[in-house]
C-alpha cells in the first residue's frame, strides 16, 4: 500500500506533463488484477508453493526420460504479450508419477487431466478443439516438447498409442494474461512518448547548437557602442563570448551530470549511466560553479545568456525523461515482484529480459536509450562548438601548443620543446619513436593550426609566449633575469 502512494505522489508532483502522467504503470489496476490472479490460481488449487513444486518437478516418459512437468513463459508479439502455463498429463493414467509430488500438485493434475478428457471427449463432437481457445484446457499436440520426447529414444517398442497418450496441456490463465498485457501496453505508450521525446529534444540540442555557435564565434563584430571607448589592447574582450563559454562547458564535462565518463559521445557503450539523484546532485553543482565563477555576468552578450537559459533548460529535461523512466522502472519491478510472491514464477527476472529480447534492447524504460543517444548529441553539437584546451596541448609540457611545430611524423608539439628536444640531442619523437626530431625547422611550423589557435585560443596563446620569452630569458642570462616589460629603470 506504501508504495502505490509514493509512486501516485511521486508522479503527481514531478512536474510531468499531463500525458506523462497518464502513460504512468497502472499501478493500482494492477494491484487489483493481481488479487484476480491470485483467485484464478487458488480455484485450480495452486498457490505459489504447488506452482514451484510443479515447476521443479521432472516427469518421467514412458522410456524413462526426464522432461520438466511445467512450464511457464512469455511469448511477446507485436502488439500485445501472451502467457503459457503448460503442463504434462498423462491422460490414460491421469497422473505423470512423480513421488515427490505433494497432494495439491497430484489433485491439481488430476483435475486437469480430467478436463483435457472431458475436452478431448466434447471436441469428438463438435469439429474443431484447437481453435476453441475459449475452453479452460486447450491441448497443443505434436508439439516440440513432445516431438523431442519421441525422438530421445529411436528404439521405442512401445505401441504408438501409449506414447500418444502422454500429454502437453496448456492451462489458461484469464487474469495472467490481462495483467502481462496491462503492462505491456503501458510499457508500449511509454516507449512512444520516449521516442517523441527524443525526437524533440534533439531538435532542441541541434537548435541550440547554431546559438552557442552564434555567440562563442572567435571573431565577432564589436557592438558600436563600444567601438571608440576602449584601447587597442583592450578591445579582445569585446570580441565574442568564446572563453566564457569555454569555461562553461569545461565544468559542464567535468560535472558529468549523466554519465560517468567524460566522453559519452565517443564510449556509447561504456559511460555507465547515473541515476537521476546524482544527476540532479551533479547538475547543481554544475549550476553552483557556474554562479561562483561570476560566468554569467562575464557573458558579454544578451544572446549568451539566454543561450545558457537554453542550455540549462534541456539539461533540465533530460533529467525529468531519466526520473520518470526511474519511476517507472521502479514499479514495474515492484509489481512484478508482487507478482512472483503471489505465483513463485520468477517473472520479475524472466519478464524484462523477454520484452528487451523482443524490442532488441531499444525499449527505453529498459536502456537508457534517450539520455545517451541525447547526451552524445549535446557533447556533438553544442559542447564541440567550443573547441577544448585539451585537444591543443603540448603532450611534453602540457600547456597549449603555441607555436605548433608538426613533425614529418605528424605529431604536434609546442616550439618551445621542440628546440629543446633538439638541443638535448633528443632524436625521437616522443609520441611515436620516430627519428624525426633534429630534421625540424621553421618550414614545419603549422600555420593553419597557429592561425586557428590564435582565433580560438588568444588568451591562452598570449600566455604561454610570455612564459616561452621568460623561460628563454632566464636560459640565456640566469635566474635573475626579469622581462624587460616588469624592470624598472
Ligand atoms: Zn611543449
Ligand atoms: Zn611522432
Amino acid at each position: 500500500m506504501k508504495f502505490a502512494r509514493e509512486f501516485k505522489a511521486a508522479i503527481q508532483s514531478g512536474d510531468y506533463p499531463e500525458e506523462w502522467c497518464q502513460a504512468a504503470i497502472p499501478y493500482p489496476t494492477l494491484k487489483k488484477c493481481l488479487n484476480k490472479i491470485r483467485a484464478e490460481f487458488q480455484d485450480m488449487g495452486l498457490d505459489a508453493d504447488t506452482l514451484r513444486q510443479l515447476l521443479a518437478a521432472q516427469a518421467v516418459s514412458s522410456h524413462g526420460d526426464q522432461i520438466p512437468l511445467a512450464k511457464y513463459k512469455f511469448d511477446v508479439g507485436k502488439s500485445d504479450v501472451r502467457t503459457h502455463f503448460t503442463i504434462f498429463v498423462d491422460l490414460e493414467d491421469g497422473v505423470v508419477v512423480d513421488a515427490s509430488l505433494s497432494p495439491a500438485s497430484r489433485a491439481f493434475l488430476q483435475k486437469q487431466a480430467d478436463m483435457r478428457r472431458s475436452s478431448v471427449s466434447s471436441a469428438e463432437a463438435s469439429a474443431d478443439v484447437s481453435a476453441d481457445v475459449s475452453t479452460d484446457v486447450s491441448v497443443i499436440g505434436d508439439d516440440d516438447d513432445v516431438m523431442d520426447l519421441d525422438e530421445s529414444d529411436t528404439n521405442a517398442t512401445e505401441p504408438r498409442e501409449r506414447q500418444k497418450s502422454f500429454q502437453r496441456v496448456e492451462v489458461t490463465l484469464t487474469a495472467d494474461s490481462e495483467f502481462f498485457g496491462l503492462i505491456y501496453r503501458d510499457m508500449a505508450e511509454l516507449e512512444r512518448i520516449g521516442q517523441a521525446e527524443q525526437a524533440s529534444i534533439t531538435d532542441d540540442v541541434v537548435a541550440l547548437g547554431k546559438e552557442v555557435e552564434a555567440v562563442a564565434r572567435p571573431e565577432l563584430k564589436r557592438p558600436f557602442w563600444k567601438s571608440n571607448k576602449h584601447k587597442e589592447g583592450e578591445l579582445s574582450k569585446f570580441d565574442s563570448d568564446l572563453s566564457t563559454w569555454r569555461e562553461v562547458f569545461e565544468l559542464y564535462l567535468d560535472a558529468q551530470i549523466f554519465f560517468s565518463t567524460r566522453e559519452c559521445d565517443r564510449n556509447r557503450n561504456h559511460g555507465g549511466a547515473r541515476s537521476s539523484v546524482l544527476a540532479a546532485r551533479q547538475l547543481d553543482w554544475f549550476q553552483d560553479q557556474v554562479r561562483r565563477r561570476n560566468l554569467l555576468q562575464t557573458f558579454h552578450l544578451p544572446a549568451s545568456r539566454a543561450a545558457y537559459k537554453n542550455f540549462l533548460q534541456l539539461n533540465k529535461r533530460l533529467y525529468l525523461n531519466m526520473r520518470f523512466r526511474e519511476l517507472n522502472q521502479k514499479a514495474q519491478i515492484k509489481i512484478l515482484k508482487k507478482f512472483d510472491k503471489v505465483t513463485a514464477l520468477g517473472v520479475s527476472t524472466t519478464f524484462p529480459v523477454a520484452l528487451s529480447r523482443h524490442h532488441d534492447g531499444t525499449t527505453d524504460l529498459l536502456v537508457d536509450g534517450l539520455a545517451r543517444d541525447v547526451c552524445a548529441r549535446i557533447a556533438q553539437d553544442v559542447v564541440a562548438v567550443v573547441p577544448r584546451l585539451e585537444d591543443y596541448t603540448c603532450p611534453v609540457c602540457l600547456g597549449l601548443a603555441w607555436l605548433p611545430v608538426r613533425l614529418s611524423c605528424k605529431h604536434v608539439f609546442c616550439v618551445r620543446c621542440v628546440i629543446k628536444m633538439q638541443r638535448d640531442n633528443n632524436k625521437h619523437c616522443p609520441l611515436c619513436r620516430g627519428e624525426v626530431v633534429m630534421e625540424a625547422d621553421l618550414d614545419n611550423l603549422d600555420q593553419d593550426l597557429e592561425r586557428f589557435l590564435k582565433l580560438y585560443f588568444r588568451q591562452e596563446a598570449k600566455e604561454k609566449q610570455k612564459s616561452n620569452e621568460l623561460e628563454r630569458g632566464v636560459e640565456l642570462f640566469g635566474e635573475d633575469y626579469k622581462p624587460t616589460s616588469c624592470a624598472v629603470m
